[in-house]
């Protein structure tokens, strides 16, 4: 554990309690990122990336103390506290039809992690995060969710998942906001989905990861773009589109400037592997995998 300017940590025991932030206070998911970084003084933190002169962390408001229930099942369809575990997702038993669930598994394997981060990152730190890689984040906009959020000070609001991320550590959160919860409506989970990746390296973080899913009655195609981009990108198709279509598609909806180079791959790699990744995803639909 790097956090060295830590001197108060809180668990509270009710929401009210939770909501009791100030500069300098941080709200501890799994802690698998918080505790990997110093967290001094300059550092950038999801809601704090337009505030340099934030102070460091200096104290630590544990979400999971407040014992959410992690998954709740009802007729809309899946509900998933920000503090559920991330192998928790992987571990309940799903309604049979609702095929998306699938994503969970292979979303959770995409994340470049040690069974460390996979058995204590939550969902809702992985998507506060918003690292281009965080496949949380890839899952929730593939299947439209809607977060509920809990801003400062005021009443909670909701927001969709395409709308919540903005770029890279950049999200919709204010400092002080509380990522409540997920919601994914039994439409969306209903679902065939179909996904890959590439990475520069075996287990490496992820580079480009597409997801399409298709509506089996209506024959409704949808293309999810992230790793590759700063935030996902999204495009939908009534039926399926040939190669030549989505290709354009493709070219029209994400602008150039949207995939972005680091040492886990560098812009022409990404849109290349974007491009080649929903072709082969178009393919499979079109060969009638499933
Ligand atoms: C070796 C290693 C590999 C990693 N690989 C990946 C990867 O492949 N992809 C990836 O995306 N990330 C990766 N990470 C980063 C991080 O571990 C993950 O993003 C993880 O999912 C974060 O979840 P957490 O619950 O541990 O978040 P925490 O570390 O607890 O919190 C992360 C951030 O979110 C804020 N936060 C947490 N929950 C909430 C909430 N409910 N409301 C408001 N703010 C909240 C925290 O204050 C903090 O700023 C990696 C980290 C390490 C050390």
């Amino acid at each position: 554990m790097n956090i060295a300017g830590v001197r108060d940590f809180l668990r509270p025991v009710t929401d009210e309690q939770a909501r009791q932030w100030k500069p300098g206070c941080a709200f501890l998911g799994g802690g698998t990122w918080l505790y990997s970084e110093p967290q001094m003084s300059g550092r950038i933190t999801p809601g704090q990336a337009a505030d340099s002169g934030a102070p460091g962390i200096e104290t630590l408001i544990d979400l999971t103390s407040l014992k959410w229930e992690s998954l709740q099942v009802s007729d809309s369809g899946l509900d998933i506290a920000a503090t559920c575990r991330i192998h928790e997702l992987l571990e309940y038993q799903y309604p049979s039809k609702w095929f998306a669930c699938e994503l969970f598994e292979n979303c959770a394997k995409a994340l470049s992690a040690s069974f460390k981060i996979f058995n204590e990152a939550t969902v809702g730190g992985n998507i506060c995060m918003s690292l281009p890689a965080g496949s949380m984040i890839s899952m929730a906009a593939a299947l439209h969710a809607v977060y509920t959020i809990w801003p400062h000070g005021a009443e909670p609001v909701k927001c969709s998942s395409i709308d919540f991320h903005k770029g890279i550590l950049d999200n919709a959160l204010s400092p002080g906001d509380i990522l409540r919860s997920i919601h994914i409506s039994e439409v969306w989970l209903k679902k065939r989905v179909f996904m890959d990746l590439r990475s520069l390296t075996h287990i490496g973080r992820s580079a480009a990861l597409v997801i399409a899913t298709l509506d089996e009655e209506t024959r409704e195609v949808e293309f999810t773009f992230t790793a590759s981009v700063t935030k996902p990108y999204q495009i939908a198709f009534e039926t399926l589109p040939s190669s030549g279509e989505l290709d354009v598609a493709i070219r029209q909806v994400i602008p150039k400037e949207a995939f972005f180079d680091d040492q886990h791959g560098d812009v022409f790699y990404r849109e290349s592997m974007s491009h080649h990744l929903a072709q082969q995803l178009r393919s499979k639909i079109e060969n009638g995998a499933m």
